[in-house]
C-alpha cells in the first residue's frame, strides 16, 4: 500500500482485465484483480458488483465455501441498501451454488427466497427464470433425494411465518422424546440454556430497548449480553443474527435466583406475549428449522440433550408454538403426518 488512490481509468482497465482473465479461464489472476478492485471500491454499487463477481470467480476455483461467503456478503450489501434487485440476484447465485454442491434443499430455499423478493417492478422474466430453476430443483428432490432419504417428508405446500418457511418435515420430530415439563425437572439445571442461543437482530433491538426493565429478572451482567458480530441469514427476521452470550455455565438471561428464562418471566410479569421478546430458537427448542425443513435441534437428534429419553415427543411438546407461528392448517397437516409415521411398521 502506498496510500495513493487509483485513478478512474486505472480501475476501469483493471475491471476489463479481470473480466478478460475470467473469460480466458485464468481465475487466480482474475481473483487478484478483483481483490484489488474490492479494496478500491468507493460505494455500495461497486462493492456489490465486485463481491458478486468475486463469488463467481471462487465458484470457478472450486472454493465453494469462500464463494458462499462472498455471495452472502453481496446479499448483506443489498440488504443494507434496501435494494431488492441486488438481493434477488445474490440469492439466485446462492441457489446456483447450492445446485453445484448438490444441496437440493438449500437450492430450493434460495430460489424460493429470491422469488418472494420479486415484486411487480421486476421484469417478468426474472420471476419466470427463478420459477423454472425452483421447479427443476423440486423435481430433483422428488426423484433423487426423497427416495434415498425417506426420513424427510414433503408437505402439501409451503407454510411461512416471517422469514421462516417450511415445506418438509423430518420424521424424527414425531419419534424422539424428552422430559419436556421443563420447570418440573429437578435434574437438568437448565442444561439446554448452557450455551446461549442465536437471536435475530430485531429481537436484540427489542431486548436492548427494555434493558432497564429486564435487568431485575436476570443475573447482574458481567459482560455484554450479545456477541458484537452479526451474520447474514435470510431465515431470521431482519436477515441478520448474533448469539446471546453465556455467563459462567448458563445463558446471561437465565432467571436470577430461579429456574427458567428471565426473558420469559419478564414478559409474564408485564402481561406481555413472550413471543415478543424471547428468541424464536428458544421457543421452538428442541425443534429446529433451516432450508425449508422442520427437524430436531442437534442436541435431541444426537441424544446429547440431558433430558432426552422418556417423555413427550418433540412435535407434541412444541405443537402449540408451531400453531402460533404457522397457523392451524400447518399443525393439522403435521398431525396427519404424525399418524402415518407412528403407524408405520
Ligand atoms: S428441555 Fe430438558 S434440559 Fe432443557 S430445560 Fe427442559 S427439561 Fe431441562
Ligand atoms: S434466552 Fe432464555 S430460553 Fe434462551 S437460552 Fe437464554 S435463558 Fe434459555
Amino acid at each position: 500500500m502506498n496510500g495513493k488512490a487509483a485513478l478512474p481509468n486505472e480501475i476501469a482497465s483493471k475491471s476489463v482485465k479481470a473480466l478478460l482473465k475470467f473469460s480466458q479461464g485464468h481465475y487466480t489472476e482474475a481473483e487478484q484483480l478483483v481483490l484489488d478492485l474490492l479494496r478500491e471500491a468507493k460505494d455500495d454499487a461497486e462493492r456489490y458488483s465486485r463481491y458478486l463477481f468475486y463469488g463467481e470467480i471462487l465458484v470457478k476455483l472450486g472454493r465453494w465455501e469462500d464463494a458462499r461467503g462472498a455471495l452472502m456478503h453481496s446479499a448483506q450489501i443489498a440488504l443494507n441498501g434496501k435494494n431488492d434487485r441486488w438481493l434477488v440476484l445474490s440469492h439466485e447465485k446462492l441457489g446456483d451454488l447450492s445446485v453445484l454442491e448438490e444441496d437440493w434443499f438449500g437450492a430450493l430455499h434460495q430460489y424460493r427466497y429470491a422469488l418472494r423478493k420479486v415484486s411487480s417492478d421486476f421484469d417478468g422474466s426474472v420471476a419466470e427464470r427463478l420459477a423454472i430453476k425452483a421447479n427443476a430443483v423440486q423435481s430433483a428432490i422428488r426423484s433423487r433425494v426423497l427416495p434415498q432419504d425417506t426420513s424427510i417428508i414433503p408437505l402439501t405446500r409451503e407454510y411461512a411465518s416471517g422469514n421462516m418457511v417450511i415445506s418438509f418435515v423430518h420424521r424424527d420430530i414425531f419419534l424422539k422424546t424428552y422430559f419436556a415439563r421443563c420447570l418440573e425437572c429437578n435434574f437438568c439445571h437448565d442444561w439446554c440454556c448452557s450455551f446461549g442461543a442465536d437471536v435475530d437482530i430485531q429481537n436484540v433491538e427489542k431486548i436492548q430497548q427494555r434493558r432497564e426493565e429486564i435487568l431485575p429478572f436476570v443475573r447482574p451482567p458481567e459482560g455484554e449480553w450479545f456477541e458484537a458480530e452479526y451474520e447474514y441469514y435470510e431465515e431470521y427476521d431482519g436477515n441478520q443474527y448474533t448469539r446471546i452470550n453465556p455467563q459462567g455455565p448458563r445463558c446471561v438471561f437465565i432467571s436470577k435466583d430461579q429456574r427458567g428464562c428471565g426473558l420469559h418471566r419478564y414478559a409474564l410479569s408485564k402481561q406481555m406475549d413472550y413471543h415478543e421478546i424471547k428468541p424464536l430458537v428458544c421457543i421452538l427448542f428442541p425443534l429446529s428449522f433451516g432450508e425449508g425443513i422442520l427437524s430436531l435441534a442437534p442436541e435431541l437428534d444426537d441424544d446429547s440433550l440431558i433430558c432426552s429419553g422418556s417423555g413427550c415427543s418433540a412435535y407434541q411438546s412444541i405443537r402449540n408454538e408451531l400453531e402460533y407461528y404457522f397457523g392451524r392448517e400447518f399443525v393439522e397437516e403435521l398431525d396427519g403426518v404424525e399418524k402415518e409415521v407412528l403407524s408405520a411398521p
